[in-house]
């Protein structure tokens, strides 16, 4: 069967699905209108023959499962999970100033190509599948994200479950600028230190320790973490009480990012061994929120391998990348299970207002999915 062509015809129904997603705004932190869109979006999945569940949540929108009721192949193996997010970075009212438009390959709107194409891919794969009474080769499951830009706790939980009971994961994040899979993806760890000194007259500092200086050295000699790719960045800081007080307290916060866990290793080491040069000076740290590195497993780089070979008897060279992002196919990776990224359309402008998927690609890219689904 050449889904390429399949999809081609339907290419009018695709496009006209995603409108319908886009315009259902749903940004992260409004839970009303990330229900709103999760519900319209399980009633598609439903209506490819899949059993919805609904994790409730109070803060952020309703999770959800989609599990297809194909008959697989291989039935007792373990199945295939597919990765997804409806909510977006945009606000309610965005799509007034950024309009769903096409101008020749292009597709244009609020959460395009991040990720609400990746649900269209989803939900025409399936309907596929359903429709043709074809088998794929495991059963599947569509796990719908709704707080993956904020990286909710509860989300995370969900996904480590049903990852480590998968046999592999497709997460439907967009491509690499050309259309390549991502297979490493960076690590990220958000690091508070405070550090405690003694107050004194500013006339008279010698008699106090000024929390601020030693921040300040402290914060010179971890620059030197930022090597071998790790990045890091100061991006909150504060401290002090009045301007003739030495200050007695001093905190900054910084998002540092690395490829591997070796690194993760080593920069929590560094905060470990730190000790303040001015002695009198306390000093401490917490890790805030760490999210694992996308890494090259053994399993991730097999089933990269199976997918270049379905795609290239499809005639799609695949290629693969990397990249300083992270997504929900880190959590999976990270607990062994064979994992690719980056299977959405290929596109450009995530957070930015031109974000915009290409057409052709959102056609190619759901054939291809479907063809995994049925062979890997
Ligand atoms: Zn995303």
């Amino acid at each position: 069967m050449d889904f390429n062509l399949y999809f081609k015809s339907r290419q009018g129904e695709m496009v006209h699905l995603l409108k319908n997603i886009v315009s259902r705004e749903s940004p992260s932190q409004d839970k009303k209108a990330v229900d709103a869109c999760s519900a319209f979006v399980a009633a598609e999945f439903k209506k490819t023959g899949a059993k919805i569940t609904r994790f409730p949540q109070k803060k952020v929108g309703d999770l959800h499962l989609a599990e297809f009721h194909g008959h697989a192949k291989s039935p007792a193996e373990k199945r295939a999970l597919i990765l997804t997010h409806i909510d977006t970075v945009w606000p309610v009212g965005k799509i007034e100033k950024m309009p769903f438009y096409i101008s020749g390959d292009k597709v244009y709107g609020p959460g395009v190509l991040d990720m609400k194409a990746g649900l269209v891919e989803a939900i025409f794969a399936l309907r596929a599948l359903h429709q043709l009474s074809l088998r794929p080769a495991r059963r599947i499951a569509v796990f719908i994200n709704s707080a993956e830009e904020i990286g909710a706790d509860a989300s995370r939980e969900v996904i480590s479950r049903l990852s480590g009971g998968a046999g592999l994961v497709l997460c439907l994040e967009p491509a690499l600028p050309g259309g390549g899979l991502k297979t490493q993806r960076k690590g990220r760890v958000v690091i508070r230190v405070e550090v405690k000194g003694k107050a004194a007259h500013a006339g008279t500092p010698g008699k106090g320790v000024n929390a601020i200086e030693v921040l300040v050295d402290q914060l010179h000699h971890l620059k030197k973490l930022a090597s071998g790719g790790v990045t890091l960045s100061v991006d909150l800081i504060g401290g002090g009480e009045k301007a003739n007080v030495v200050a007695e307290e001093a905190w900054a916060v910084m998002d540092i990012r690395f490829w591997n866990s070796l690194q993760k290793d080593r920069i929590i080491g560094a905060f470990r061994h730190l000790k303040p040069g001015t002695s009198g000076a306390k000093f401490k740290f917490q890790v805030e929120s760490l999210t694992p590195p996308m890494e090259k497993t053994k399993p991730s780089v097999r089933l990269f391998q199976q997918a270049k070979k379905v795609a290239s008897a499809m005639a799609i060279p695949l290629t693969e990348g990397r990249t300083g992002g992270g997504s929900d196919a880190s959590i999976a990776s990270s607990l062994g299970v064979a994992t690719l990224d980056g299977l959405g359309p290929d596109g450009n402008g995530i957070h930015a207002e031109n974000e915009h998927i290409l057409l052709s690609s959102l056609v190619q890219r759901t054939a291809l999915l479907t063809e995994l689904l049925l062979q890997l």
